[in-house]
């Protein structure tokens, strides 16, 4: 389970496993907020209506879901976690702090990582860079970033993310996965 705050890379990270250790299965979570350019809908989330979420809401589809950034929906299909996890395959979920603690009750077996930018300053010129959000949406990603810092220690683990693929290979050991 690997939370962490607005462009800390948690997106990136995940890619990097992605493509060097394909035997990990990333959930593909939910989402009632627009694609962005080069997202692929049933890759990066499932883009759905609000209606559509409202059902899985109802019918109990989602392990967990929560309103992130005070803006869109964004939750975990349960049925597609249960079946990796039956099979044993390793796999990983990105959701935000609130998804978190919910996995805590439901999951307590799972391992909470935190992702970690080396400083607020960097975290801010990477959402600044990334150039995907206006300045309100940026000034509520980041209120949200300062929340979510001050919870780190809630979680089991914490990566710094100074460079990629160390973060990811810190991930893969946690997993108990041979580095590459
Ligand atoms: P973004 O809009 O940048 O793709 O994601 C915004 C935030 O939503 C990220 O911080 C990410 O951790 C969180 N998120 C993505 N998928 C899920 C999910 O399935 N559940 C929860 N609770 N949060 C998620």
């Amino acid at each position: 389970m690997l939370a962490g705050p607005t462009a800390v890379g948690k997106g990136t990270v995940s890619a990097d496993i992605r493509e060097r250790y394909p035997e990990v299965w990333l959930s593909v979570s939910a989402t009632t907020r627009p694609a962005r350019p080069g997202e692929v809908d049933g890759v990066h989330y499932h883009f759905v209506t609000e209606d559509e979420f409202d059902t899985m809401v109802a019918q109990g589809d989602l392990l967990e879901w929560a309103v992130v950034h005070g803006r869109h929906r964004y939750g975990t299909p349960r049925r597609d976690v249960e079946v990796h996890l039956a099979a044993g395959v390793p796999s990983l979920l990105e959701i935000d702090l609130q998804g978190a603690r919910q996995v805590r009750e439901t999951m307590p077996t799972a391992r909470f990582v935190f992702l970690a930018p080396p400083s607020w300053e960097e975290l801010v010129r990477r959402l600044v860079g990334r150039g995907t959000e206006g300045e309100a949406e940026r000034e509520r990603r980041l209120a949200t970033a300062r929340v979510e810092l001050a919870a780190e220690p809630e979680f089991d683990h914490v990566i710094v993310n100074d460079d990629v693929h160390g973060a990811a290979d810190a991930l893969i050991a946690l997993m108990g996965l041979p580095a590459r």
